[in-house]
This record gives C-alpha cells, structure tokens and sequence, in this order.
C-alpha cells in the first residue's frame, strides 16, 4: 500500500505496538491507529485508511485548517476530494503539535520523512525550505545547529525535542518544524 501524500508511512507514522486486527476488516499487522471515541488507540490497516473508511465516523488524521485557499485554487469538487484524502485518507504526521499540512502550488505536499541535516545540501538550501513567515519568525538557525547529522531512518530516532518535517512538492523541499 503506498499513499500519495505520505512517502514511508511504516518509519515515519505511529503504529501499534504489536500486530493487532484491523478495526475495519481485521486483518492482522503492525497498523497505523485513529483516536476511537472511547479514547482508546484504534488499529486500521493501510487499505481501509486509503479506502476512506475514516470518512463515515468523522475521525480527523490530519488538519487541513486553510481549506478555502486549495478550493480557491484547485476548485470546490477536486478541493474538497483532495482535503479528505489529507485529513481522512492520510496516516498521521509525526508531530507534537498538530501542523497543517502544507499545501503549495497546486496541490499538497508529500511528506517524506523526519529531517537531519543530511536531507539539505546546506543551511541555505534548509532555510529556504520554510515559508516566508516560519522565515520570518522561527529561529531557523538555531533549530539547524541543533539537527541530528544522521540520516533519521524512522520515528524512534526522530524523537527530538525540535523536529523537522521535510516534505516535497515536486523537486522542491518544503519543511514545517514544532517541538515538544
Ligand atoms: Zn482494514
């Protein structure tokens, strides 16, 4: 099962512990989970997650807080479509804070991974990555000194209290950051 909107969603999003039956169709595997309305984790196999099986119980993976701007642009039918495969149809961002989901050009952007500094060519390449307003008010040199200089190959070793989300939006890179 491959997602369009997230690359390696078996490193980079959280799963179940153990393998554990799907909620919806119960097969059995180490699965992403949604927040039940007991509060309880929820375990759903790749299939019904991309299925939109989340859709009929309105249960949120990810934000999409900016909606009028992708139906501005991409028109109501193919805006909306593309906002529930984001927040419905989508695994969850690996992050403390709930981020939106950055949406640039024409469409969303693919998350790649948790990002080192090994993911930019230079500290140039990494500042340009953000939107102007994260330029303009997050301390983006210090949030770079203190990036891992290994490649982060999944979300254990990510866990740092300032992280950086490196997604792309055709050949370019696009980064959010937050922190615990
Ligand atoms: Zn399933």
């Amino acid at each position: 099962m491959t997602f369009k909107y997230f690359r390696d969603y078996e490193n980079f999003t959280y799963l179940v512990d153990k393998p554990m039956p799907c909620s919806f169709c119960s097969a059995v595997g180490r699965w992403p989970y949604y927040y039940g309305e007991d509060d309880q984790d929820k375990p759903i196999c790749p299939d019904c997650l991309n299925a939109g099986k989340l859709i009929d119980l309105d249960v949120w993976m990810n934000d999409v807080v900016n909606q009028s701007e992708v139906i501005k642009v991409l028109g109501e039918q193919e805006g909306h479509a593309v906002i529930n495969q984001i927040v419905y149809m989508t695994p969850k961002l690996p992050t403390w804070q709930d981020l939106e989901w950055p949406f640039q050009g024409n469409d969303f952007c693919v998350f790649e991974k948790i990002a080192s500094k090994v993911d930019f060519e230079d500290k140039e390449e990494f500042i340009n990555s953000f939107s102007q307003e994260d330029q303009d008010i997050s301390d983006l040199d210090f949030i770079w000194d203190g990036l891992p200089e290994h490649p982060i190959r999944n979300i254990k070793e990510g866990q740092y209290s300032a992280c950086v989300y490196l997604f792309t939006s055709g050949n370019k890179k696009r980064c959010l950051w937050d922190a615990d």
